[in-house]
């Protein structure tokens, strides 16, 4: 962003959905609309650093036509959900698993891949 721009976007950290305005100044990013202190550090991440939780599936392969719920356990760079995306397409796992079991290790070297259902 160049001094004087200015990004609106919703915070997506609660429910209420604060419109967020972003400015960059000359002292760094200003934000107004935020109701809360993490809608401020949101915005900044937002511009400098986006980050989102990935959530998809994967296969079961010991089960008939089954698919794991799974999620990062951590947000990762929004620039890498493809390519997180694309490994995971190729990852298959053995039941039983349950919730919070990791799947795969750090994808893309960012986050652990962790279940979030069961499979008996
Ligand atoms: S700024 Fe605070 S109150 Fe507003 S949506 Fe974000 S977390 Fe919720």
């Amino acid at each position: 962003m160049n001094i004087g721009e200015k990004r609106e976007m919703i915070c997506i950290n609660c429910p209420i959905g604060c419109l967020l305005t972003a400015e960059m100044t000359g002292e760094g990013i200003k934000v107004s609309g935020n109701t809360c202190p993490r809608g401020e550090k949101y915005a900044i991440a937002e511009i400098t650093h986006p980050t989102r939780t990935l959530t998809t599936t994967v296969k079961v392969a010991n089960r008939d036509d089954t698919y794991l719920p799974v999620k990062t356990a951590e947000p990762i760079s929004k620039e890498k959900l493809f390519e997180a995306m694309e490994t995971l397409n190729s990852v298959e796992v053995n039941a039983p698993v349950k919730i919070g079991d990791v799947v795969f290790s750090r994808v893309c070297g960012e986050a652990d891949v962790v279940a979030t259902g069961n499979v008996d």
